[in-house]
């Protein structure tokens, strides 16, 4: 896979496994990797991202 390298994000003790693109951003695991999902450029922004999905677990989507 050339897509980009695998990247571990460590989220309040939980590994995530996401994806660096070769424009440095980094992926959601949860959104996926396509178009048009979300590109974060500092590792801060994908926790807090991914936090808000787990906060959100049960709820309907926006
Ligand atoms: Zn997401």
């Amino acid at each position: 896979m050339s897509e980009g390298e695998e990247f571990i994000v460590d989220i309040y003790g939980s590994l995530f496994i996401t994806r660096k693109t070769r424009d440095g951003g980094l992926t959601c695991p949860i959104c996926g990797h396509s178009e048009s999902s979300p590109l974060f450029f500092s590792e801060l922004d994908l926790i807090r991202h991914i936090a808000r999905h787990e906060s959100k677990k049960g709820k309907e989507g926006e």
